[in-house]
């Protein structure tokens, strides 16, 4: 950045200084952070969800936000799938089992857990990760793949077998229901109490998308109802999960703290990613990544 731009680093106490900025680059950015920023033309948010930002409000503004999509997508499937095995075979139930000494006989079926390969995978939103982790599913565990979509993924169903649902379909047939939508007026709450009713009673669902695409309410109560079985979550409707969520004393939830792109060499290419588009647009003239092509 220092060989293209004159750098600040902005923290809570100098938000002042976007006002004067050209461009901003970070991650976690609340959108008012850019009122009264009259000079600023570009944004570069080093995430793929931008769902903290207000759009509409930078495309009137003609200011253009960048995300980094790519960057990401291996590496949070990665962490998608492992929810999913981990649900299933209650591998962090048990593990603590063992480290706290209780492990002292055989394990009968009050252990036992569910299997994951040959069964169907359902995945609710099929873009980038969605595919990546419906080609874990398909090409490495042998699972038949759903998927509901607002348009149809000709390229991700020929690599994975996967067949396009409508979502309570999909719900009904799938053993584990994976989210992967992004946060928009239209999927806040899409998974709430009608949609968990639908599912399979022996029905895990994971969400690495954003906390408010599920009904949190509902899900607690789909899990102690046991209208569901399980639930991997990295994503909560507030972050950091409050002590109070009844989610933290439920065994059949596996909860970790928004870790979807929490690998080293991942957030490294993410920064890279962001410092890319900037150059790219500001320098070059080329813009990469834009969320809001009709700011350009
Ligand atoms: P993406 O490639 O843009 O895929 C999103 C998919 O959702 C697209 O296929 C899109 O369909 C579909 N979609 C959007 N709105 C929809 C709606 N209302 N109904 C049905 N389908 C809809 O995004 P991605 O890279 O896969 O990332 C997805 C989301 O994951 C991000 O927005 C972010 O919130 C979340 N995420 C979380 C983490 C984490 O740390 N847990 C990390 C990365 C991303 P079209 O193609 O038809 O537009």
């Amino acid at each position: 950045l220092e060989s293209h731009f004159e750098v600040r680093r902005i923290d809570d106490s100098s938000l002042a200084a976007v006002r004067n900025a050209d461009a901003v680059i970070g991650v976690g950015m609340p959108h008012r952070m850019f009122d009264g920023a009259e000079r600023l033309r570009a944004i570069a948010t080093i995430s793929a969800g931008y769902d903290s930002f207000d759009v509409e409000d930078l495309t009137r503004r003609r200011i253009v936000l960048m995300n980094t999509p790519g960057a990401l997508t291996e590496t949070t499937a990665d962490l998608a799938f492992s929810l999913i095995l981990a649900t299933a075979r209650r591998i962090v139930e048990l593990a603590d089992y063992v480290k706290e000494g209780r492990w002292t006989g055989g394990m009968g079926p009050e252990s036992f857990g569910v299997d994951v390969h040959g069964k169907t995978l359902g995945v609710v939103g099929f873009g980038r990760i969605g595919a990546a982790i419906a080609r874990r599913g398909a090409l490495g565990f042998g699972m038949r793949v759903l998927y509901y979509n607002r348009s149809a993924k000709l390229e991700a169903e020929a690599q994975t077998g996967a067949q396009r649902r409508e979502l309570a379909e999909l719900l009904r047939e799938s053993d584990f229901v994976c989210v992967t939508v992004p946060l928009s007026p239209e999927t806040v709450h899409l998974i709430g109490s009608a949609e968990f009713a639908q599912m399979r009673p022996h029905a895990i669902f994971v969400n690495i998308a954003r906390g408010q695409v599920a009904d949190e309410s509902a899900l607690v109560q789909a899990l102690q109802n046991g209208t569901i079985l399980g639930a991997g979550l990295d994503v909560f409707e507030k972050e950091p999960l409050p002590l109070e969520s009844p989610l933290r004393n439920l065994p059949n939830v596996v909860a970790v703290p928004h870790i979807g792109s929490a690998v080293a060499e991942t957030r490294e290419a993410m920064a890279a990613s962001a410092v890319e588009n900037l150059v790219s647009y500001l320098i070059e003239g080329k813009p990469l990544n834009v969320v809001n092509p009709n700011a350009l």
